[in-house]
């Protein structure tokens, strides 16, 4: 049976399939979304497959820190100054792919509410 934590993203994480990586360090990786909804959409994601936000452990905090930092760092490089930064927990809130990922998005302008 395969092991239902062994998503796309951990291939990408371990180079089995290809990826317009942005940034990585010992606790995330970012790339290009595949299919950008803006014209800077970039997945933060960490390399531990926590599957959803619901499922974090109070030790994930670490990590879970480390993203939004990660965001931060990447929106500067992009010079990015206005942007969205977007989870979706669970198949309902449009989450697809079950190891948690931070969207940032920007470089045009959005508006509230999300659909
Ligand atoms: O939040 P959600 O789970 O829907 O986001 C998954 C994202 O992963 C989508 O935006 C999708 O376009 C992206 N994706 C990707 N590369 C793939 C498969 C999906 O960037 N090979």
């Amino acid at each position: 049976m395969s092991d239902p934590n062994v998503t796309l993203f951990t291939k990408i994480i371990q180079r089995e399939i290809p990826a317009d990586i942005v940034y990585e360090d010992e606790l995330a990786i970012a790339f290009r979304d595949i299919s950008p909804q803006a014209p800077v959409h970039v997945l933060v994601v960490p390399k531990k497959p926590i599957p959803k936000l619901a499922e974090a452990i109070p030790d994930d905090h670490r990590v879970l820190g480390h993203l939004m930092m990660t965001v931060k760092r990447i929106a500067d490089q992009l010079d990015l100054s206005d942007y969205r930064v977007v989870i979706n927990n669970g198949e309902g809130a449009g989450q697809t792919v079950f190891h948690l990922h931070l969207h940032l998005l920007g470089g045009r302008s959005m508006s509230w509410p999300p659909g």
